[in-house]
């Protein structure tokens, strides 16, 4: 090991950093392109330690690429043999559900599908949802601005996030982890972290917005005959639940003829 990686070790620990065969048997991307060229891959366990890796690596100009669930479908996870990379992967726990606010406090590395079975378990809903929920980490879904198939009904996750804390480069963290949706206090710094793809930070925990759990659902394949149409039709599904003859969760994913 170099002298950055023997420090990034002390900071880790031996289990925090993969290098060598352990790195090039994992994939950086999906669909797989070959194995990870990455010459560290680095597994924080605390936002404390990514913070101390990054001010490391920064006073180095080490280039670090973050990794979520590696299902993200445009290479931004994908690392050079220059880089290395830092997986949220061991940053995976459910700190707090508030079922009087609707809210849950957790790591950025819990996958999206923990999310539904902890909200469920509440009798609450977290309406993001997509094929590689079970993949899929709420890091990478905050750094994409996941939105998923029922994002007509709900919005995108950047409607469903309350608080988000992130590690700048230089390993300053930056904690906006408030959990009321009525909130102006000053800069919106988390709206900064959803959809830069890890640019400006590393996101490490979030405050999420859960919503009430439908109490029916019913499935209607829909085809409609022109875009007019579906204008129309997406303007009637989005009346109040009270004018439906059911209370049902209206409109997921749409087909159009
Ligand atoms: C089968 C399938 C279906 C999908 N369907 C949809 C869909 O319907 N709608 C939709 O919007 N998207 C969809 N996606 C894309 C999906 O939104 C992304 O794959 C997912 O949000 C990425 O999460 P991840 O944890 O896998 O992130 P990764 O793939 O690991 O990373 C994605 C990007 O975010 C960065 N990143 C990851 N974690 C962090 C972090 N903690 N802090 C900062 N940066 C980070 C990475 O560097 C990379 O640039 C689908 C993907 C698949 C494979």
């Amino acid at each position: 090991m170099n002298n950055l990686l023997d420090q990034i070790q002390n900071i880790v620990g031996p289990s925090g950093i993969l290098l060598g065969d352990e790195v090039a048997g994992r994939s950086d991307s999906w669909p797989p392109t070959g194995g990870c060229q990455a010459k560290a891959l680095v597994r924080p366990a605390s936002t404390e330690e990514v913070s101390k890796v990054l001010k490391l690596c920064h006073a180095e100009g080490q280039s670090v690429v973050t990794h979520g669930g590696l299902t993200g479908l445009v290479g931004g996870a994908r690392a050079g043999k220059d880089d290395i990379v830092l997986s949220l992967e061991r940053m995976n726990g459910i700190e707090a559900v508030d079922t009087i606010n609707r809210t849950v406090t957790l790591e950025a590395g819990v996958l999206l599908q923990k999310v539904h079975e902890t909200a469920e378990d509440a009798g609450l809903l977290f309406p993001l949802d997509f094929g590689a929920r079970g993949s899929a980490t709420i890091g990478g879904n905050i750094s994409t601005n996941a939105g998923g198939n029922s994002v007509i009904r709900y919005g995108m996750i950047r409607d469903q996030i309350l608080g988000v804390e992130a590690v700048l480069a230089d390993g300053t963290i930056i904690s906006s982890l408030k959990g009321v949706i009525k909130n102006n206090t000053g800069y919106d710094l988390k709206q900064l972290f959803i959809g830069s793809e890890g640019t400006l930070g590393i996101v490490t925990r979030a405050v999420l917005r859960l919503r009430p759990l439908p109490r029916s659902r019913n499935t209607a394949l829909v085809a409609i005959e022109d875009f007019d149409r579906l204008g129309r039709f997406l303007q009637y599904m989005d009346r109040p639940l009270a004018a439906h003859s059911v209370h049902s969760r209206s409109c997921g994913t749409i087909f159009t003829s």
